[in-house]
């Protein structure tokens, strides 16, 4: 696969608590992927917090970020360049062997349907690749709407979900989702991360206040944002004005 950079091994520091699960045998002899889709418009602390715990959690080898070319889930919004969030994704993730970047959306044309990403890892990667779907409570709870959405529960190994400060996650929840998508709960992992009220959102508007986003996101991606002049008031008139990547469809 074309990933942006290859790795050789993961590091391993000390005992990791689980959350479920014994490592697989038999027909997934292979290594433990987590995968985490998203906008990454710009990455920030939010996405790698909830990557290292599902590494450590889940017992990951790896934790694939994999950059979205058009979002389904946000039709109609510009988002920044493929090029520009590829690169701050490279920065973010590249002093940390736990975690690489997979181009696999970027490079399949269209709306990233993560049913279509997860056929195609699967594809690539074979039979023995454990494969674990990594997602916050925002786009879990959506999950009834993604493209195909039991057909992602059937191809992805587990699901392991996070709550996210302003993602609503009202008690119920996961059986009204069992409800709309029977065989979830099994599949589904719920995970105690840390709650780091961070979003993509946030980083742009402050930007466009001229407010620092430092400690919100990592230096180098700090650092590229304003090399680039990235969400500023000039950069955000002339996404609207070219449209920025348009997305569009529905489903994730
Ligand atoms: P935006 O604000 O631009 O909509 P975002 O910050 O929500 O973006 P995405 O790239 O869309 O980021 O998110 C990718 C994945 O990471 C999603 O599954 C999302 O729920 C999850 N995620 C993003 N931020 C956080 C956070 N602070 N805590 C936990 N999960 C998060």
């Amino acid at each position: 696969m074309s990933e942006s950079k290859s790795k050789r091994s993961a590091t391993r520091g000390g005992p990791r608590p689980r959350v479920s699960g014994v490592r697989q045998t038999g027909v997934h002899a292979g290594p433990r992927y987590g995968i985490l889709g998203g906008t990454f418009d710009p990455p920030h602390l939010g996405h790698l917090a909830l990557a290292q715990e599902a590494y450590t959690r889940m017992s990951l080898d790896r934790v694939w970020f994999l950059p979205a070319r058009e979002p389904p889930h946000k039709p109609g919004r510009a988002i920044s360049s493929a090029a520009d969030r590829l690169a701050m994704l490279e920065r973010a993730v590249a002093s940390d062997v736990r975690f690489a970047v997979s181009t696999v959306e970027l490079e399949r044309p269209g709306p990233s349907y993560t049913v279509d990403t997860l056929a195609e890892l699967r594809a690539r990667w074979g039979a023995g690749v454990w494969m674990a779907l990594i997602i916050g409570w925002d786009m879990l709870a959506y999950l009834p709407q993604w493209r195909d959405a039991a057909g992602v529960i059937a191809r992805a190994d587990q699901i392991v979900a996070t709550h996210r400060p302003g993602a609503p996650a009202p008690e119920g929840e996961v059986a009204r989702l069992e409800e709309q998508l029977p065989g979830l709960r099994a599949k589904l992992t719920v995970l105690p991360a840390p709650q780091l009220a961070v979003s993509g959102t946030e980083i742009r508007t402050r930007v466009a206040q001229m407010l620092p986003v430092r400690y919100l996101t990592p230096d180098a991606v700090a650092t590229y944002i304003e090399m680039r002049a990235l969400y500023s008031v000039v950069d955000q008139m002339a996404r609207g004005e070219r449209g920025g990547e348009q997305a569009g469809g529905v489903g994730g």
